[in-house]
């Protein structure tokens, strides 16, 4: 069987175990190093080949991205990670990184449970960093950091172990008031400032591919003084090779993004105004998949053969071809003429449907727009998704 064969079967086999899927987003100052971060996962989970070049085609959907350098149109890819013997399907929704598209960024953000933050150590916390920790919080997304680029501070900067940690833990001091200050009077939200001892913050190089975090360091021994001392000597290689970025990143997220039976009683409440008291609330809090139909569309892309396809979350029912659906906003109702995931650039149908607690790539829905409720029975939509693309604070 081939690989793409391979990984969508194993998708479809998790896709109905709502505890093992985790939905999440990478979010990030242009530059920072998003789309490499994304390449090395890919490569990571046996999407693609261990190299750079093929990923900007699987994520960069649109030519004049390709063209400008930077990521416009959110894309979207599953993908699967082993994780203390359980298997995870991870589905990933691209973010765009430069400021002017704020309003796609929080788009994303309604579809997702956690959002991995990426800071360039040299640079650290950024305007557009703000912006999208404001963002994943008010959609009452998780956060988790992974600061990148660390080979700069050692080979570029030249700096020593004390200097490099000083740097670092003001790196996340900056992020974790961010957070703070966003949660201060939410009764609903935990404390969700990162540390690096509960495994909420990572470290690396995504160009380079290596990565650590506490509990990559406790299993292969290989913490800053092996990253200084190799970095130096130029074994790089060797470095990914002991501890990849992939793995690091990819467990961190098993471990703490929440998957959408944990993560749907808090965020229904925050983003639907309807009753909750009601029949509908409780199925969209348990991710009933045997319930009523409840998608979210956060994305509208177009594909050459297709049409239109609506990408978004799916709260509650399982979603399939041949539904007649709401479409919030307008009269009448649309038909689902195919229902899928993205691999990569690519869609996937799946004639079994989607169930509750996935991302659906969904086609024929025709009035439906980003932002669109869609369901089976009519309802209160979603709360509109906010635009914040003005951080409040400007670091200089
Ligand atoms: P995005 O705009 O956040 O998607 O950032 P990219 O992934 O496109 O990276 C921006 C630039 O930073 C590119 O030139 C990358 O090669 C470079 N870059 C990304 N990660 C690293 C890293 O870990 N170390 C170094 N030295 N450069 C990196």
């Amino acid at each position: 069987m081939g690989r793409r064969k391979k990984i969508v079967q194993e998708c479809e086999q998790l896709m109905d175990k709502p505890e093992q899927i985790r939905n999440i987003a990478i979010a990030a100052h242009v530059d920072h190093g998003k789309t490499t971060l994304t390449d090395n996962l890919l490569a990571g989970a046996g999407m693609i080949a261990d190299e750079g070049e093929a990923t900007r085609l699987m994520m960069d959907t649109e030519e004049d991205e390709q063209e400008r350098g930077i990521t416009i149109d959110a894309a979207n890819v599953s993908m699967t990670h082993e994780y203390e013997e359980e298997n995870h399907l991870i589905n990933l929704i691209d973010t765009p990184g430069h400021v002017d598209f704020g309003g796609d960024v929080t788009r994303a953000m309604r579809a997702v449970d956690g959002a991995l933050v990426v800071v360039d150590a040299v640079e650290g916390a950024m305007p557009q960093t703000e912006t999208v920790v404001r963002q994943a919080l008010r959609e009452g997304v998780k956060p988790a950091l992974f600061i990148n680029k660390v080979d700069r501070l050692i080979s570029e900067l030249q700096e020593g172990p004390e200097e490099m940690q000083e740097r670092l833990m003001d790196v996340i001091g900056d992020v974790n008031e961010l957070i703070r200050g966003m949660t201060e009077d939410r009764d609903d939200i935990d404390d969700w400032t990162v540390s690096v001892e509960d495994g909420t913050v990572a470290f690396g190089s995504a160009l380079y591919k290596w990565g650590v975090s506490a509990p990559s360091m406790a299993r292969t021994g290989i913490g800053f003084p092996e990253i200084i001392e190799m970095e130096r000597n130029d074994e790089r290689l060797e470095l990914h090779e002991q501890s990849p970025l992939s793995d690091v990143v990819l467990d961190m997220v098993a471990e703490h993004f929440p998957n959408p039976l944990d993560a749907q009683p808090r965020r229904i409440p925050r983003v639907w105004r309807g009753d909750d008291e009601s029949e509908l609330a409780r199925q969209m809090r348990e991710v009933d998949d045997d319930g009523e139909v409840v998608f979210m569309v956060t994305d509208i892309s177009m594909d050459p053969h297709a049409g239109e396809i609506a990408t978004g979350r799916l709260f509650s029912g399982t979603i399939k071809q041949g539904q007649e659906l709401y479409v919030s906003g307008t009269a009448g109702k649309n038909r689902v003429q195919s229902v899928g995931i993205f691999m990569g650039g690519e869609r996937e149908e799946l004639d079994r449907g989607v169930p509750a607690g996935n991302i659906a790539a969904v086609t024929g829905l025709r009035d439906a727009i980003a932002g669109s409720t869609v369901s089976s029975l009519e309802m209160t939509p979603f709360e509109s998704i906010e635009h914040i693309s003005e951080p409040v604070i400007t670091k200089s």
